[in-house]
């Protein structure tokens, strides 16, 4: 049957854009189904904004993570009908330039909560229904929208418990929507870029190799890591989450942060779990984990500062010591703290950390290294596969005592015991710091303390092959706790 054109006088030809941002995904995707029931062809759009367009372009480990997911997508929006549409510019110039040239009659998109982002797109609205189009936005990101959850006082939470019992007093979650069978795409898109000329991958170095070992982005890997959690890690989630040794969480984290799948769908997976096995402490403690993801994005609606200032304003007088040397042996894991340092070049070569492991190292920094919490935090942007600025700034700020809910400041972890406790056979620490691996488990996690004789039988000389402690532990932290008083006397 021959296609209608449009200009042939009839209307129905005039597309609905889609434009996919954090939401990567067919399914339980609110804002393309609301684009197919228009009935008009659908155009699937990305839009890469330029590199350093404040608050909105992603850091490396996450423009890695992006090409996969894009790729991911493309493919499967052009199995279903309608191939994705990639376009490079400000999406404030880009999209209504799009809607002009192709006449569209309406765009629809799933929420972004970063301020930047809410910034550019109230403004977009605007402009596009200036122009005649119908705009419609939806929530495909959060379980509940940051603005319903709210104290008896009609005021935003500053506490996570009170805020997660609220949010189970919603009610269950909406059920996630089906993906597409097909759609009807549009057949008169205009040339945009291809993938390579996003040019997202890293060239000269190619520094990706350890991400690629570890991780496949795009919808369907993300089902089946949800798939293989719920049948292999669920169960003992609660008990082993804490341990970087062993494979306790889920690691949906960059997953869900491109929204290759959406809350909702973990959610009601996991209560399928537990109607089918009957069993409840691992699910619990696990919904309170996205519960922390709630909170982050509710905290960064709230606080718009939240990643540049801290939450606190008392700490705006904290006396950090900002020194660059000691930045850089943190990142480079170089404190001479074996679990500091597994840690930091876990996330160097896999662009991802456990977070029990990243509690240690931002403290290490912000406490025992005094260095301020936006500098560690910063770094995490840049080499996280699933850097969050929501996530990532409530988790620095937890960890540094300036935050809502925050660790209290006296709370300063202690890298030795917690790798004792937490990685006690000292195998997290083997994995990525190998010129170690030698040590038995007594002393893996202070080899300061290991006999010269056990040393040297081990291969290591401290100062040499790895190195001696950055700070002494009790001094560094002595240091910490008089910085943090002489700040809440300068602050009486
Ligand atoms: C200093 C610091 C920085 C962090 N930066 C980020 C970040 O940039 N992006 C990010 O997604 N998470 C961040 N987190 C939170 C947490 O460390 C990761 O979400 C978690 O390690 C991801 O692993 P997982 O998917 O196996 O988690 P699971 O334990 O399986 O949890 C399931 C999901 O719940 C969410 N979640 C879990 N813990 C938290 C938490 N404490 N806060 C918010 N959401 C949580 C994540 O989406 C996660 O995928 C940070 C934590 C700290 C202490």
């Amino acid at each position: 049957m021959a296609r209608i054109r449009r200009g042939a006088g009839v209307d129905d030809a005039r597309p609905a854009l889609v434009w996919f941002r954090h939401d990567l995904r067919l399914a339980d995707n609110p804002a393309l189904l609301a684009a197919i029931a228009t009935g008009r062809p659908v155009l699937p759009v990305h839009v890469m904004e330029p590199p350093g367009t404040q608050g909105l372009a992603p850091g490396a480990a996450a423009r890695w993570w992006l090409h996969g997911s894009l790729a991911a997508l493309g493919q499967d929006l052009a199995a279903h009908g309608a191939p994705l549409l990639l376009l490079e510019g400000r999406a404030a110039d880009v999209l209504p330039d799009l809607a002009r040239r192709t006449g569209a009659a309406s765009i629809h998109w799933n929420r972004c909560y970063e301020p930047a982002a809410i910034a550019r797109d109230t403004a977009l609205k605007a402009s596009l229904r200036a122009m005649g189009l119908d705009v419609s936005s939806h929530n495909a990101a959060l379980l509940f929208e940051p603005w319903i959850i709210r104290t008896g006082q009609d005021q935003p939470f500053k506490v996570f418990s009170p805020f997660w019992r609220a949010c189970l007093a919603q009610g269950e979650p909406l059920a996630p929507l089906p993906a597409p069978r097909r759609i009807n795409g549009f057949r008169d898109a205009p040339a945009g870029s291809t993938l390579a000329d996003l040019r997202l991958l890293p060239v000269a170095p190619d520094w990706a190799a350890g991400l690629r070992e570890a991780w496949s982005p795009g919808e369907r890997a993300a089902r089946a890591r949800l798939a293989r959690f719920l049948e292999d890690g669920l169960a003992g989630y609660a008990e082993l989450r804490d341990r970087p040794d062993l494979p306790g969480s889920s690691r949906l984290s960059p997953h869900l942060h491109f929204g290759e799948i959406g809350p909702r769908q973990v959610w009601h997976a996991v209560r399928g779990w537990t109607l089918a096995t009957g069993e409840e402490a691992g699910a619990e403690a696990f919904l309170r984990e996205l519960g922390w993801r709630e909170f982050s994005h509710h905290l960064l609606h709230q606080f718009p500062e939240l990643p540049e200032r801290s939450f606190r304003p008392e700490f705006d007088q904290f006396p950090w010591a900002a020194d660059e040397a000691l930045l850089i042996a943190w990142q480079r894991g170089r404190t001479g703290y074996p679990l500091v340092d597994a840690g930091m070049r876990e996330l160097w070569r896999t662009g991802w950390m456990h977070n029990r492991v990243r509690m240690i190292a931002a403290s290490f920094l912000v406490k025992h290294l005094l260095q301020p919490w936006l500098a560690g935090a910063a770094w995490f942007m840049d080499t996280l596969v699933d850097a969050d600025l929501a996530n990532n700034s409530a988790g620095w700020q937890w960890v540094a005592g300036s935050g809502a809910d925050a660790a209290p400041y006296f709370r300063v972890f202690n890298p030795v015991l917690q790798g004792e406790r937490f990685d006690p056979d000292g195998n997290y620490v083997r994995r990525f710091v190998p010129e170690l691996a030698a040590l038995p488990a007594s002393h893996i996690h202070k080899p300061w303390t290991a006999p010269p004789s056990m040393l040297a039988e081990c291969g290591i000389r401290l100062g040499h092959h790895y190195p001696a402690p950055i700070v002494p532990l009790e001094a560094g932290r002595q240091r910490a706790l008089s910085a943090y008083r002489s700040m809440t006397r300068e602050s009486a």
